[in-house]
């Protein structure tokens, strides 16, 4: 996560965007997604993916744009996105791009322009889908069937695409003006995710160009930049064509809330600052997923319930020490608002906090079982189902989250029991 000496030259040797990142201030944890053993040619390394200090999204009025002759402009913003650039919904850590209240209900497919495309952002572009749809319950797809360069993209699809140096930003730093180019002529180490919205406050599609310039010749990512990098990266730029915007707090590029649950920075802060853990290329629910929920909340889809789970005494169901770290303890600890205590519960059967999963240890089935906290892997150790009485069931075993001795001091461990009658094994979950 240092920033090297080395990589200091590189932003001055940025050619021409060099006038402009020299005055910009740039946080080591800004390049924290590189190895400070980097080799990469200084000539071939960039800070960040944005690094004349442009945004790398905007939005346009239509949906269908198409390439001519290797140019796709934007054009100008529609009025009723001009009319709320004040008023555009944020929280913290999350803000959407101006004008934008709700995804299109009917969700969107994912589709690549070219065989190159899904062969190089496909898995990233698939884990990124997976998540979204789970964070937002939308319907969200991925088609792997290239389009072409002259696709006239439909209400409800974001395309996405690989391209050398493919975004020219606006001069007026604004939303629109954005250019789209395929002959290489672009910004270097500059991708692009913008969104379209014909109809007004909605997000109606979006496109993304990736540069190619993150890749080797056979489309891995760049040493210099590696794989860490390229999974914040690509969510990044379709958490732009979803309708989300820079999270930064203040025009210094980078300044962003830090989160309590993760101790990084959202996937949608500038430069790619995202987990530097095995959460990367995911929207941790402490941030940017709660502008996608907000997003999916304004097309009225039922979002999956989030909050907190109380139990003996009142209180409440809380990862030790809020630390997310696999294996941490489950245990119960008074009520207190913290995101060690706020629970997303997924369609899937996950309870998920601080971008993990609740989780039956190695899934046995004895009493006494640990309860812990450990990264989501789509496994029956991590499926659970609340039932009629307010227990909540490990489905595999049919045994149930149990405090342990019916103590209702803080820290006492959650267990797995067999269901009985008694009151440690209820539990109230957001709904
Ligand atoms: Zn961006």
């Amino acid at each position: 996560m240092r920033l090297t000496g080395k990589r200091r030259i590189a932003v001055a040797a940025a050619g021409a965007v060099a006038a402009i990142a020299a005055t910009v201030q740039f946080s080591p944890g800004a390049f924290g997604t590189e190895s400070s053993e980097s080799t990469a040619p200084e000539t071939a390394a960039a800070p960040a993916n944005e690094p004349s200090g442009q945004a790398d999204s905007g939005v346009s009025t239509t949906d269908g744009t198409v390439f001519d002759n290797g140019v796709m402009s934007l054009g100008t913003a529609p009025a009723h996105t001009r009319a709320a650039v004040a008023a555009a919904p944020q929280g913290e850590g999350w803000k959407l791009a101006n004008g934008m209240a709700k995804s299109l209900p009917t969700g969107y497919t994912i589709k690549f322009y070219d065989q190159q495309s899904v062969d190089w952002l496909g898995r990233y572009v698939k884990a990124s889908a997976a998540d979204l749809k789970r964070i937002t319950n939308l319907p969200i797809s991925v088609d792997t069937t290239p389009v072409g360069w002259n696709y006239s993209r439909p209400k409800g699809e974001i395309v996405i695409g690989v391209l050398k140096r493919p975004c020219v930003p606006p001069a007026d730093n604004g939303q629109t003006g954005w250019k789209i180019v395929r002959d290489g002529s672009g910004t270097p180490n500059l991708s692009c995710g913008l969104i379209s919205s014909s109809v007004p406050g909605t997000v109606t599609s979006g496109h993304a160009y990736i540069d190619s310039e993150f890749f080797t010749k056979d489309g891995k990512p760049a040493p210099s930049w590696g794989e860490t990098f390229m999974r914040n990266h690509i969510s990044h730029e379709l958490g732009h064509t979803m309708g989300l915007t820079h999270a930064d707090r203040s025009a210094t590029r980078g300044d962003c809330a830090t989160g309590t649950d993760s101790g990084e920075k959202p996937v949608m802060c500038t430069a790619n600052h995202g987990y530097q853990d095995g959460r990367v290329g995911t929207y941790i629910q402490q941030f940017d997923a709660q502008g996608l929920r907000y997003l999916a909340a304004g097309a009225g889809v039922a979002v999956p319930p989030q909050g907190k789970v109380t139990g003996l005494g009142g209180k409440c169901l809380d990862i030790k020490g809020g630390k997310a770290v696999n294996g941490t303890q489950i245990q119960l600890y008074t009520c207190n608002g913290s995101v060690a205590q706020s629970w997303i519960l997924g369609k899937d059967g996950t309870f998920r906090a601080l971008g993990k999963c609740l989780d039956n240890a190695r899934n046995a089935s004895t009493d006494g079982n640990k309860i812990e906290l450990f990264d989501c892997n789509g496994g029956a150790s991590q499926r659970w189902s609340v039932n009629a009485k307010g227990q909540i069931v490990h489905v595999a075993s049919g045994k149930v989250l149990d405090v342990t001795g019916g103590s209702t001091a803080n820290g006492t461990k959650v267990q797995l029991h067999a269901a009985n009658t008694y009151k440690r094994q209820l539990w109230t979950a957001p709904k």
